[in-house]
């Protein structure tokens, strides 16, 4: 069955809005899946150590018949293409692609948490997601994204016009 899903994409090394240009075009040629949308590029200040760059975030929407692991191999092998080397954690790296939200799906594996766990507490994946999710979006755990992002504030995090895809 087609799922819509979001994926989150954050780079801070070697050109990171390129990194998210090559990123969206991986994943418009993954199978089984239509890239259905693109929100805005958006500046925002690291989480965890603050002695790295400044990061550039979107969100992406997939319509995917990809089950949820194919997905999240298919988003690591996209990641590993483009050089990510992990290291310390929440370290800077050339691309990272969570998945945000899987149709509504709540998945608690060993490999896959979603909704992502950490959402709530981040800007930089809740302003972009409100950019490509529909009005009045409920997620599986039932929490409305409205309420959501009445409760993160924009803090460091800048839209960048400039650099988006046109949509
Ligand atoms: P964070 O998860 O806090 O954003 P990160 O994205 O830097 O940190 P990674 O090193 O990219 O973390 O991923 C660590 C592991 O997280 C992955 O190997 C993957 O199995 C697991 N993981 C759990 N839930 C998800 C999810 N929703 N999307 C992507 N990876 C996930
Ligand atoms: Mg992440
Ligand atoms: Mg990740």
């Amino acid at each position: 069955m087609t799922e819509r899903a979001y994926i989150g994409l954050g780079s801070n090394l070697a050109s990171p809005a390129d990194q998210l240009d090559q990123a969206l075009r991986s994943l418009a040629t993954l199978p089984a899946t239509r890239l259905a949308d693109v929100s805005s590029f958006y500046a925002s200040d690291p989480l965890g150590p603050a002695d790295q760059p400044r990061y550039v975030n979107a969100v992406a929407a997939l319509d995917t018949d990809l089950p949820p692991i194919d997905l999240l191999d298919a988003l690591q092998a996209i990641e590993h293409a483009q050089g990510r080397v992990r290291e310390r954690r929440w370290g800077a790296r050339t691309l990272d692609l969570d998945i945000i939200l899987y149709g509504d799906r709540l998945i608690d594996e060993p490999r896959l948490r979603v909704p992502h766990y950490h959402l709530q507490a981040r800007a930089f994946v809740l302003y972009p997601l409100a950019d490509v999710a529909p009005a009045g979006l409920r997620l599986a755990d039932g929490r409305f994204l409205s309420d959501l992002l009445a409760q993160c504030p924009f803090e460091g995090l800048e839209r960048l016009e400039a650099l988006s895809p046109q949509r």
